[in-house]
């Protein structure tokens, strides 16, 4: 079973390895359900349940129609009509939503978003708010690979998920990672792929991991039609075998140049378009998300996560 948390910063995600979602819980003395089920609206491999009707046309229902279509268009991946729907679950408002984390998952910190899977079901949680599509896009980006490819490296799954949680508009295009890459290079950071690749578990992954991340992703995508076919490749190998696909760092490194100064470069040049720094855009994209590792929320040490490690042999 795989988790994917994001919260107000968010994107901490974890790898967990069971949970059930049973019982029956209630909101206060209004006997309101924690999980909203009441309504449904299908749109493509998504159901979307909530607890009032959703037009069709609803934001939250259109940015996940964009969605799927912006990873159909760039990495080629389309979810079979025979694969379950992935279950989107958008609570009403945060109180609803802590108020569930704490029914459901109460060794777990709070998070805005999150996604997990298990067995064949592909399970959203999110809730009504301004960042609600930015959640739903990233956390179905996580969905939508679980299906089409299974289980990706970390980095990978974080970085294609920062890269499409952005609106289609932007075309991958995260502003706040833009702008925050040039001050980790003045600081003394260097792109390091095979670091990246070394990345387990989320505790391990700093704001500036999400960001190298995203700046891969982007450069493997936009950079040239060569490192697209490079990607497009490990994700073939990835789904062939997700043990014995060679790392991405391995496969660049035959190129002529370092890849590290490649993808800097590429950034720059990003940096310099004029979309790059559009201020009508910029102030409608909100991109900042990492959450401060001081704001975690304390992991009981002997809990669930612990349990988790064992089995998963952390
Ligand atoms: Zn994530």
């Amino acid at each position: 079973m795989r988790h994917r948390w994001t919260d107000a910063p968010r994107h901490l995600c974890w790898i967990l390895i069971s949970v059930s979602v049973a019982g029956c819980a209630t909101l206060g003395s209004q006997g309101q359900a924690l999980i909203p089920t009441r309504y449904q609206t299908r749109t493509g491999p998504f159901i979307v349940f909530t607890s009032t009707p959703t037009a069709p046309d609803a934001p939250a229902i259109r940015c996940l129609r964009a969605l799927e279509s912006d990873v159909a268009t760039t990495l080629g991946m389309r979810v079979k009509t025979e694969e379950p729907a992935v279950e989107v679950y958008v609570l009403n408002d945060r109180e609803s939503f802590n108020h569930f984390l704490r029914f459901y998952y109460p060794e777990l910190p709070s998070r805005r978003a999150f996604f997990l899977a298990q067995g064949s079901r592909r399970v959203v949680y999110a809730f009504q708010s301004d960042r609600l599509e930015e959640d739903l896009r990233h956390e179905a980006t996580h969905a939508l690979l679980h299906v089409a490819v299974g289980d990706l490296p970390l980095w990978l799954d974080e970085g294609l998920a920062e890269y499409f949680e952005v609106p289609s508009s932007r075309h991958g295009l995260n502003d706040e990672h833009l702008a925050r890459l040039p001050e980790d290079v003045s600081l003394g950071w260097t792109p390091d792929l095979a670091k990246l690749e070394s990345l387990t578990t989320v505790r391990e992954v700093t704001m500036r991991d999400y960001r190298e991340a995203w700046a891969w992703v982007h450069f493997m995508l936009n950079g040239s039609s060569a490192n697209k076919a490079i990607l497009l490749a490990t994700f073939a190998d990835l789904r062939a075998s997700p043990t014995q696909a060679k790392p991405l760092s391995q496969r660049l490194a035959a190129g002529e140049k370092p890849a590290g100064a490649l993808m800097l470069a590429h950034v720059e040049k990003l940096r310099t378009q004029p979309v790059a720094v559009s201020p009508a855009a910029s102030a409608s994209v909100s991109t900042v998300r990492l959450q401060e590792p001081s704001q975690d929320a304390p992991v009981e040490k002997r809990g669930f996560f612990d349990r988790v490690r064992v089995w998963l042999g952390w």
